[in-house]
Order: C-alpha cells, then sequence, then structure tokens
C-alpha cells in the first residue's frame, strides 16, 4: 500500500483544518491540525509531502519522523508546521486501523476504558455580573457535564497587559468568580479555571491560595509557559492543582516540565503536540511521575475523536477538553451524530478512527482557497 495524495481543507466560521490522505488501495485517511493561519496550506507544501508520497502510510511513526527531519531540515520544527504534521499523523493512524480492521486505540496498546470524560470549557459568563457567570454553570451541569472549565482572564480594565499586574479589585473578582460557581455547581461536578498565562506568579498565587478551599479540579495556565522553574515555583507553593501543556509541542518538549514536577496535571493539545502517539509518548512521561493527562481540545469532531483513541489507551488520562457546545457546524460535520452524552464519548469500536466525514457538510463549510481536499 502506498500514499498517493495528502490533501487539506479549511472550514469556516471556525478554521479548523481537516487532512485527507489517499492510498493507491482507495483507503483514506482523516485527520485534523491545529487550526491556524496557513497551516491548511503546510499540510500540502512538497516539503512535507514528498516524505509520503509513494510510502506505506501504515509505517506511521517512521513517517513521523521523516516530516519532522525533512521540515526541521528546512527550519521549521514546531508551531504550525507540528500542527500540519499532527493532523497528517492522525490520517496515517486512520489508515492503519481500517486496513487492520481494528480502531486506533487497538494499535496503541489497547483500552483501559469505553467512556472518555469530556469537560465543557464555557469561556465566561454573558456579562461581568457574576449572576451570568453561575447561570451559564448550571446550564451546562444541567446537560450533564460534571467538569467545567471558566476563564478568569477576559475581564477588562487589567492595568498593564505587558508587566502581567492584577489589580486588587481583580483578584478580589476572580476569588468571588470562583466561589460562587463552587457554591452553585454540585460538590461532584468538577470546577477548573483558566488563566491564560497572563498573570504574574505573585499575583496568581495570591488567587491560587484563596481556591485552596474550593477544592477545584485545576487552576490552568497561571503564568507564561516559557519558564518551567517558574511555573514549579508557583505549583510548590499552592494546594491547588495546577495545569498546564497546551503550548508545549512533542514528548521532548514536555521533558522539562513533567521531570521537575512543575505542573500537577499537563494538557498537551495532540493536534499541534505531535498526534496520537506521540499524545501517548507524552502520556507515559507523565505517568512516570504519576501525573494526570489532560488533553486541551478545540478541534472539530475529527480531531476529538481522533484524541479520544489516545485517551482511552493510556492509564492516566482524566479528562477531555470539549470546545464548541452548541455549534451547528461541529455537531453536523461526521454522520455520527450526538457523540458526547452525559459529558462523555463513547470509545468506537468501528476500524480505524471510527468516524464517517459528512462530506456535504464539510464541502459546504469548506472555504475556498485550496478547495475541498483539491491542493
Ligand atoms: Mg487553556
Amino acid at each position: 500500500m502506498k500514499i498517493i495524495k495528502v490533501a487539506s481543507c479549511l472550514l469556516s466560521p471556525f478554521p479548523w483544518v481537516l487532512v485527507k490522505v489517499t492510498t493507491d488501495e482507495g483507503l483514506v485517511g482523516i485527520g485534523e491540525a491545529y487550526h491556524g493561519a496557513g497551516v491548511h496550506q503546510i499540510v500540502v507544501d512538497q516539503r512535507l509531502t514528498n516524505a509520503l508520497i509513494g510510502e506505506d502510510p501504515r509505517n506511521v511513526d517512521k513517517l513521523f519522523k521523516d516530516m519532522q527531519r525533512r521540515m526541521s531540515a528546512s527550519g521549521f520544527y514546531q508551531g504550525a508546521v507540528m500542527s500540519a504534521i499532527s493532523g497528517i499523523e492522525m490520517a496515517l493512524w486512520d489508515i492503519a486501523g481500517q486496513t487492520t480492521g481494528v480502531p486506533i486505540w487497538q494499535l496503541l496498546g489497547g483500552k483501559f476504558r469505553d467512556r472518555i470524560r469530556v469537560y465543557n470549557d464555557c469561556h465566561a459568563g454573558d456579562t461581568d455580573s457574576i449572576d451570568t457567570w453561575v447561570a451559564k454553570a448550571k446550564e451546562v451541569e444541567s446537560r450533564g457535564f460534571d467538569a467545567i472549565k471558566f476563564d478568569i482572564d477576559p475581564l477588562p480594565d487589567q492595568r498593564d497587559r505587558y508587566n502581567r499586574g492584577i489589580s486588587n479589585d481583580h483578584i478580589a473578582y476572580y476569588i468571588d468568580v470562583a466561589t460562587a460557581l463552587r457554591e452553585g455547581l454540585d460538590s461532584n461536578t468538577d470546577l477548573l479555571i483558566d488563566g491564560h498565562w497572563k498573570h504574574s506568579p505573585t499575583d496568581i498565587l495570591q488567587v491560587a491560595k484563596a481556591y485552596e478551599s474550593l477544592d477545584l479540579y485545576w487552576l490552568e495556565d497561571p503564568i507564561p509557559p516559557e519558564n518551567i522553574d517558574a511555573m514549579a515555583r508557583l505549583t510548590n507553593a499552592t494546594s491547588t492543582p495546577i495545569c498546564t501543556g497546551e503550548n508545549f509541542y512533542t514528548a521532548h518538549g514536555f521533558r522539562d516540565l513533567v521531570e521537575k514536577q512543575a505542573a500537577d496535571i499537563i494538557s498537551p493539545d495532540l493536534a499541534k503536540a505531535g498526534g496520537l502517539l506521540e499524545g501517548r509518548k507524552i502520556a507515559d512521561l507523565a505517568d512516570l511521575y504519576y501525573i494526570p493527562f489532560c488533553p486541551h481540545n478545540i478541534c472539530g469532531p475529527v480531531g476529538t475523536m481522533a484524541v479520544t483513541h489516545v485517551c482511552a489507551a493510556v492509564p492516566n488520562f482524566q479528562l477531555l477538553e470539549f470546545h464548541h457546545l452548541d455549534n451547528e457546524v461541529w455537531s453536523g460535520l461526521l454522520i455520527e451524530q450526538d457523540l458526547i452524552q452525559d459529558g462523555h464519548i463513547d470509545v468506537t469500536t468501528r476500524p480505524g478512527l471510527g468516524v464517517t466525514l459528512n462530506i456535504d457538510a464539510a464541502q459546504t463549510a469548506c472555504v475556498d482557497d485550496l478547495g475541498f481536499f483539491e491542493g
């Protein structure tokens, strides 16, 4: 079996990037790369596709290394290039599963669970009024989610976005928001708070200390991601669990973070961190330190379902992000419907990715740029 074509398409309004790999035997694999300007064009860049055309798609790890090596030689290693590689890698696994007649999770070592617990990212209240935050939380909870996330960074009037400072009023507001959410939700519903890297360690530590009595599931990305020692210092200074990882690439990118135990939980985004097998490697690295694996995910349904295979196949998975509640394009992109039930996704037993792209829906959402899998 040989790869004869690699194609992509960019969707709208949310710019999800789909990848399609076609073989000489007519088998087609679908994947999704983390969205971003030009990612769909990188997927079909010859420097990348030259590593694939004519090759056996079932040699997934070898082809991942070949793509990585060729792009490194061109001076590109992470960022949008690794996103493109990640989406292609998922499509290769889809083919490998279909041709062997088993789900991808089987090829990744088998499964630990039959259902993947999903948390809903609510972003923020409809207004600054804390009542609107609680109302949104309770509405999402009533729809079956027992893990819910809010962002605490989008507030107005941050005094100076460059020095990461927060006013005392904002610190108090962050504490009041989380306290009201915690009190408004069922005690068995887990609450997660995301800081989006914007805060100074001293300011956000005040928030994290105040959160200690709220029993949060985690406080995510409290400070910028680059300085692992600063992250470790913060993590060690509070019993509020600290989560980070969506801006790291490949298992090597997680090595310092995990080995220094600089976070209590890691949140790699597999549609950009290197795909499914690299996701398994990251999870296994974390598991050596008993660190839970909770993938960041803002993919459409293709990428989301691809990541469930890793979530099923690693012991330390706890939660998978879901970002697009009530998004009709998300819901219509696959033939399979109602994928999330009671805050969980059933692990598929069908070969490969285990889901089928709704071609008409995807074509309707496709941006007329490279065309619909024509590039
Ligand atoms: Mg986040």
